[in-house]
């Protein structure tokens, strides 16, 4: 088996064609380096607070190459760990009890965001569990 090749969704789509790299030096209020959904949220948050800023995304490959583009598709708010493991921490177990509520916010955020109209290709539709899990039922990033 071979690993390392772009995603079932990528395949399933179509890789996108390589944008042209930079003609030469450029200036911006930010630079961010990879455009998965670490770069892009902050890119659009970014923009969000301050729609003068310019920022560049600079990305290798393609948007979505790196595990953005190759996950389960599932929008969880599932801890990635064990409870007890972060209580250890500092904040102990108020801190985890913030983590999860803020885990829970993710999910509708992504919803809410997906769902404004600007924001085209993103996920159309949405079946949710009773964990309050979402799976977008097209690909979107
Ligand atoms: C198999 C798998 C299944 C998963 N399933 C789920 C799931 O169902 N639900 C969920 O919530 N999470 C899931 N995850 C986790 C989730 O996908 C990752 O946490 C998330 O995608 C990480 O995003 P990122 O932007 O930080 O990193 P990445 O998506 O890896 O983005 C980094 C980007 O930076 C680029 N880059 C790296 N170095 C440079 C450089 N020097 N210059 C320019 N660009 C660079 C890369 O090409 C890449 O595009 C899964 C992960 C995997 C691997």
């Amino acid at each position: 088996m071979r690993n390392g090749e772009v995603s079932y969704w990528w395949q399933a789509r179509g890789i996108p064609p390589r944008r042209p790299s930079l003609p030469g030096g450029t200036e911006a209020d930010v630079c961010i380096v990879g455009a998965g959904y670490t770069g892009l949220w902050i890119a659009y948050y970014l923009k969000r607070a301050d729609p003068g800023l310019r920022i560049v995304v600079l990305e290798a490959s393609f948007a979505g190459f790196g595990a953005s583009g190759r996950n389960g598709g599932w929008v969880t708010a599932a801890l990635p760990g064990s409870r007890a493991r972060y209580a250890r921490h500092p904040q102990g177990t108020s801190g985890v009890r913030e983590l999860e509520r803020q885990l829970r916010d993710t999910v509708d955020e992504v919803a809410r965001v997906c769902a404004a109209p600007r924001m085209p290709g993103c996920a159309t539709g949405w079946s949710r569990n009773g964990r309050g899990e979402t799976t977008p039922r097209s690909l979107g990033i």
